[in-house]
């Protein structure tokens, strides 16, 4: 990820014409002992998981009289489709209409949370998801014992760990709802200006029970936010905005899965296993349910492996570095594209190059930034117009997606091809596979993918003052988040605006 410190400014610029429209639309509709056993493993390997690094410790700051507290509240796994639905139920009327937040690829909750915190200073995580193939050692490495990711030090408060994960794919609704209760109890014992906390069990209700489940997590939600605001305030005689932000997406749909895999490697000539031994060794990591997957290898022949791969059914696309930088995408029926990038005094400029079928289905926003003056005679643009023209497109935000997820530093371990599924199509750990099929829920969502359902999450607010772009990608957020949601320096707290009174007091949308 690169220009972190040209983000926040960056958020509201527009070098070019500006889109027809920047309103938020609709993206279209896209027994005791077993259940232990099963949501134990599931936890395990679903990808999702609470896990020790040092770390600069919770982001909070120290409350300053007259001035707001801002809490920030990370809930794992609700997507900005759902969030939609939830307002056009009556619920969260209280906060500001949902922005997308569009999340890394692969849409993952480590791989996503490492990314959001690098950019306020905390260190990589060591794999996309705890279990993780590392390159130094030549093997894989966390699941059992789990390791502590330095993201989770970002939150204050995180009543997160393993045993209570378990627990709550044992029973999801009664621990949402026990979080939440717990996110209550702490903030108010916080005489803070900035409070963090996350809550990983709404992931688990939403993989579990598909819409409905994150439906329930949001009116958890909107019970819970306003009780805590009004107690706030009588305790320490100051308002308390809470921002809402969340990982991922989820693609609500029942999944099947992609099998075979090891199986068409062999076929193509490779070797899978758990360690690489020459060129033709393949080490996959399959965890959880997802709808993506990361193979590592060495990079002669990450080309071959990548168009035998797309093959395999339920595979969309798999893309991998070339060793210029260059991005290369491969999808079904040949179709191949690349991805440049190059560095420019205001940032990162990206163009497409299509070379056959268009993988991305990107020609035509290409066109349209052509049409608005944003696309170079060479056919570069800048990272942040193509992410607005791209927001609510099959693939969001596709080309920097693809571009971080072979050049970021979030992660310290990167995969040399990773593939992302086709809809309705899941990859992942054989034993959360069939545990899934004990569970009376099954996994009716997953996320891991470059499309839209799985990649948008969603920021929502009641803090009147934070400005709101169309959409937020994952490095932008907590930037912005901090700058708008921690008490002065006045430099980095905004004046409210007038109505902000009469907004508190009467609860209603600021907007
Ligand atoms: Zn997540």
């Amino acid at each position: 990820m690169f220009f972190y410190g040209l983000i926040s400014a960056r958020v509201a610029r527009i070098r070019c014409a500006p889109l027809a429209s920047r309103h938020h639309e609709a993206l279209p509709q896209k027994r005791v002992t077993s259940r232990i056993l099963s949501a134990l493993v599931t936890a395990l390997f679903i990808g999702c998981a609470a896990v020790t690094f040092q770390a600069p410790g919770p982001a909070t700051a120290p409350p300053v009289p007259g001035h707001p507290t801002n809490l920030l509240l990370a809930l794992d796994g609700i997507s900005y489709q759902q969030f939609l639905q939830a307002r056009q139920r009556g619920m969260l009327r209280g906060f500001r209409p949902p922005v997308p937040l569009i999340s890394t690829f692969p849409s993952l909750t480590s791989t996503a949370f490492s990314s959001m915190v690098q950019p306020v200073g905390y260190p990589p995580s060591p794999g996309y998801e705890n279990r993780h193939y590392d390159w130094g050692r030549n093997k894989v490495g966390g699941g059992i014992p789990y390791l502590h990711f330095p993201w989770h030090d970002y939150f204050e408060i995180d009543p997160n760990t393993l045993s209570h994960k378990t627990l709550g794919y044992c029973w999801p609704r009664r621990l949402a709802r026990a979080d939440f209760r717990e996110v209550e109890r702490q903030a108010l014992e916080l005489d803070r200006g900035f409070i963090t906390a996350y809550l990983s069990n709404t992931d688990a209700f939403a993989h579990l029970h598909g819409k409905s489940g994150a439906l329930e997590v949001l009116r958890l939600l909107g019970e819970m936010v306003p009780k805590l605001k009004a107690a706030y305030q009588h305790r320490y005689k100051r308002p308390l905005y809470v921002t809402v932000l969340t990982d991922h997406g989820q693609s609500v749909v029942k999944q099947r899965p992609v099998t075979g895999l090891k199986r068409h490697l062999r076929l193509g000539g490779f070797v899978p296993g758990s360690s690489i031994k020459n060129d033709r060794s393949v080490v996959v990591v399959p965890f959880g349910y997802v709808s993506a997957g990361m193979l590592f290898l060495r990079h002669r022949f990450q080309r071959k492996l990548s168009r035998w791969l797309v093959r395999l059914d339920g595979i969309d696309l798999c893309t991998y570095r070339r060793d210029d930088g260059v991005i290369v995408i491969i999808g079904r029926n040949h179709r191949e594209a690349l991805i440049e990038a190059r560095g420019t005094a205001d940032g990162l400029e990206l163009r497409y190059n299509d070379l056959q079928g268009d993988p991305l289905e990107y020609g035509e926003i290409r066109e349209r930034l052509r049409k608005r003056g944003c696309l170079g005679p060479d056919g570069f643009a800048e990272a942040r117009e193509w992410l607005e023209e791209s927001a609510f497109a099959s693939y969001p935000d596709a080309l920097f997606r693809l571009y971080d997820a072979f050049h970021n530093k979030a992660i310290e371990n990167t995969a040399t091809v990773i593939f992302s599924t086709a809809t309705g199509r899941a990859y992942g750990h054989p034993i959360t596979r069939a545990l899934s099929w004990l569970r009376a829920g099954k996994l009716d969502s997953t996320h891991g993918g470059l499309d839209s359902d799985g990649s948008l999450g969603a920021v929502i607010t009641d803090n009147p003052v934070m400005p709101l772009p169309m959409a937020f990608r994952f490095d932008e957020i907590l930037p912005f988040a901090e700058r708008y949601g921690k008490p002065p320096d006045a430099k980095n707290w905004p004046a409210a605006p007038p109505e902000t009174e009469n907004y508190l007091a009467t609860g209603a949308s600021a907007q």
